[in-house]
């Protein structure tokens, strides 16, 4: 309680200050209005107050006879006010990492109504205490690139530490029917892009089948659209943003019709919203022209002339083995002042539908692989042509990876600063459920060319940084601070480790001891704690207006 002297304090004001026992960091001395002194049993709660919390407090005016009145009205109090001021959860003791304020100590902290109410030093008296001593106590890892959003790929990621998994890179083919799938039945956060690729074949007369976000390579895909159409598109994107989208997400490899200007004008419809781009970019490997560096000029340029932000995702399937100079290309136009950034996932393996653009003709040369470099995540079959011929031409979406990188880029990439987290998770590929375990088992401990708060970093505030770009409520993720929202991970940096692997894609990461999402345990002493759907939305302006 602190109460500044010189303020007249009225008492029915002290009655809800010390109600909501409010310290703001120091001790003061309380006046009364009037007889310029609390009552015996006002200044006996003040004292109590102080004392739980283990700070000091003056009565101003309480005289040596009156001391001893006060004295024992707080120890008869002691018990209400100690458990009036009981916080729903307590961890104790954990070494608590904030990469923003640079926060690395043991702390305890107060958890109440599903934010953080409390980082101290000093004891704090929870409804349950978890004792978090040896474990690292870390804002919940945030993933902007999630393609799996059911409940098995949900769990997976609550193994792996995440409290919020979207969809950004293609976004949700429909909002509205995105979010309504998942309220009340979502195990973490969630949120999407307005789809581009889906708003395109919308238009173009071929939806999206249900339950998929990629087409089938064809005309919808392949053909420039009319000025008419790229209207309607525009359009499409709009009313998607109303609905909640957080930004243009955007998979032009997916769509090679659309035009420089097509690229542009999508980028316009986010920049009239002053929300951000979200791209899986034109093109990869070295050839020319289509090259990954053109690729990255190409929507740099868009984000300058239009002014939309710019988020380029996994900088290292896209880059390969130009990975580095795609990144200091990023790195010159944010010196120039454009808001461009990136992500990256720690595997050698892309994995993307076999019958999409991706694969359509001249991508042997374009990633300098051979069918063989594609296998099939199910049967590990590695393909010949005739079978890529028959998988590619079917309307049936089979999932394949694509071995097209090396670990020495994967190495260089990971621990560069201006590289954040990200998982392009997805059931049958390792990253969906090893990615962040990955990085802090392989690149902090083993390799360590990252420390443990770097990591964090590109796991946590960097991408709560970018959803900022859409929303407000990116200030309160990715912090460990009073304040924040008690998304929080629980971790023993000893043993954290992805256990993933190409052949068992879903395998749970080891090593996360507790998960709170919005303040609601979610693991549970290694465990998920069953029928339990703390997950809530998270909504772009355009959904917060209407
Ligand atoms: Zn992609």
């Amino acid at each position: 309680m602190y109460v500044i002297e010189k303020k007249c304090v009225s008492r029915s004001l002290l009655k809800i200050i010390v109600g909501q026992l409010t310290w703001t960091g120091q001790a003061g001395r309380l006046r009364l209005c009037g007889d310029g002194a609390p009552s015996p049993i006002q200044a006996a709660t003040l004292s109590v107050v102080a004392a739980a919390q283990l700070r000091p407090v003056i009565i101003a005016a309480s005289e040596p006879s009156m001391r001893k009145v006060i004295l024992c009205l707080a120890i008869a109090l002691l018990p209400t006010l100690v458990a009036a001021q009981q916080y729903d959860l307590v961890l104790e003791g954990g070494r608590v990492i904030d990469p923003e304020t640079g926060l690395d100590a043991v702390r305890n902290v107060g958890i109440r109504d599903g934010q953080i109410d409390r980082i101290s030093a000093h004891p704090l008296s929870g409804r349950r205490v978890i004792h978090a001593e040896g474990l690292v106590v870390a804002p919940g890892f945030i993933d902007l690139h999630q393609h799996g959003q059911d409940l098995t790929s949900q769990r997976v990621k609550a193994f792996d530490g995440v409290t919020t998994a979207l969809e950004m890179e293609i976004g949700a083919p429909d909002i509205t029917q995105f979010l309504k799938s998942k309220e009340g039945h979502s195990l973490i956060h969630y949120g999407t892009t307005a789809s581009h690729v889906a708003a395109r074949a919308l238009v173009f007369g071929a939806p999206l089948p249900e339950g998929t976000i990629l087409p089938k390579s064809g005309t919808a895909t392949d053909q420039a659209a009319t000025p008419e159409q790229i209207q309607r598109i525009q359009q499409r994107l709009r009313d998607e943003l109303d609905a909640g989208g957080l930004g243009v997400g955007m998979g032009i490899q997916y769509t090679p019709g659309s035009t420089r200007l097509e690229v542009i004008d999508m980028f316009r419809v986010a920049a009239e919203r002053r929300l951000p781009v979200y791209t899986h970019m034109r093109s990869a490997g070295r050839i020319e022209p289509g090259s990954a560096i053109e690729s990255v000029e190409e929507v740099i340029g868009a984000a300058a002339v239009t002014g939309a932000s710019l988020h380029i995702v996994h900088i290292n399937s896209t880059c390969l083995r130009d990975s580095l100079e795609c990144i200091s290309l990023i790195e010159g136009a944010r010196t120039r002042g454009l808001d461009v950034t990136t992500e990256a996932y720690p595997y050698i393996a892309g994995m993307t539908a076999i019958n999409s653009a991706v694969f359509n003709p001249g991508w042997r040369e374009k990633l300098g692989i051979d069918y063989d470099n594609l296998v099939l995540p199910d049967t590990g079959e590695h393909l010949t042509k005739e079978r890529f011929d028959e998988l590619h031409a079917s309307s049936k979406q089979q999932w394949v990876l694509i071995f097209a990188n090396t670990q020495e880029v994967i190495d260089a990439v990971i621990p560069n600063p201006l590289v954040m987290i990200a998982s392009d998770g997805l059931e049958s590929h390792p990253r969906n459920a090893g990615t962040y375990s990955r990085v802090l088992s392989q690149y902090v401990r083993e390799k360590k060319t990252l420390t443990l708060i770097e990591a964090l970093r590109k796991m946590t505030l960097m991408p709560a940084q970018m959803l900022e770009c859409s929303t407000p409520a990116g200030r309160r993720k990715g912090r460990l601070q009073e304040g924040a929202d008690a998304d929080i991970v629980v971790f023993d940096p000893q043993t954290i480790a992805d256990r993933s692997t190409f052949e068992k894609p879903m395998e749970p990461s080891v090593g996360v001891h507790y998960l709170l999402v919005g303040g609601t345990p979610l693991i549970d002493d290694e465990k998920l704690v069953p029928d339990t759907y703390p997950g809530r939305a998270i909504l772009g302006p355009g959904k917060l207006v209407h």
